[in-house]
């Protein structure tokens, strides 16, 4: 595995500011505690009502911050939606797009999805698509031609694009908030075709592992994934910094 590395916590639709202060703080402290600068690259996707606040509260720091979801286009009668160009203007550095809650609760498919990737690509921030089956799916053998599918937006991406940075990040739907996480098998399999079937075209992909991690899980897939995308253990700092540490090689 060769891609940059990620630990990305998704704090989905949790904490006000005045805990994401904490957060802040906690993670800054325990940062700047290390010797050395830690070997991977963190981030932080709080809802969007607190981007700003995680923006001042990280700045002039390494720890990137990112958006949980994005609309495709730039302005317009699109009531409750937020665009790609205003994250943009304060300086998101990354978007979650794709995530299984977003596909499931909020029935997004592919194709909105891909117009999200676009766009996100176009407007230089970093995009972090999620792929990844349900329980069934596995079970009935459709995983690789679901992630397939998935996967057409990317391959779908202009080849003038073909030097961004990109982000995948697999996460099987039934780890995802289980406390079951995949099998070190499991995970290695789906994320070395990802990367067979991209790396031609995007030499700077990194694949990420999603689903119920925590700090052993972390230690334990270090070398099959480029890094993480942490939900529920994302939300306490001490932990959510051990995971990163893990998440070193
Ligand atoms: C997620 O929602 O992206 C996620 C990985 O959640 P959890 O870590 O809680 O499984």
């Amino acid at each position: 595995m060769n891609g940059q590395r990620y630990v990305l916590a998704n704090f989905k639709m949790n904490k006000n500011a005045g805990e994401i202060k904490k957060w802040a703080d906690q993670i800054l402290q325990l940062m700047y505690k290390r010797r050395e600068k830690i070997r991977v690259k963190i981030g932080v996707a709080p809802s969007f009502v607190h981007i700003l606040t995680a923006k001042s509260l990280f700045q002039g720091t390494d720890i990137m911050v990112g958006a949980q979801n994005m609309y495709y286009e730039e302005r317009g009668a699109f009531t409750g939606e937020v665009s790609v160009s205003q994250l943009k203007d304060i300086g998101v550095d990354f978007v979650i797009i794709g995530h299984s809650e977003r596909r499931k609760i909020f029935k997004e498919d592919n194709e909105l999805i891909e117009k999200k990737l676009i766009s996100a690509i176009r407007y230089g921030i970093l995009p972090v698509l999620c792929v990844g089956e349900t329980l069934g799916e596995r079970e009935n053998g459709l995983t690789e031609k679901v992630i397939d599918e998935q996967l057409k937006a990317v391959e779908r991406i202009p080849d003038e694009m073909m030097k961004i940075d990109l982000v995948i990040a697999y996460e099987p739907v039934w780890a995802i908030g289980t406390g079951i996480p995949a099998k070190p098998d499991q995970i290695a399999e789906v994320i070395n075709k990802i990367k067979n079937k991209l790396k031609n075209k995007f030499p700077k992909i990194s694949v990420l592992y999603g689903g119920s991690i925590d700090e052993n899980v972390a230690k334990e897939i270090r070398h099959i994934c480029d890094g993480g995308l942490v939900g529920s253990a994302s939300l306490d700092a001490q932990k959510f910094y051990k995971i990163a540490e893990n998440f070193e090689i």
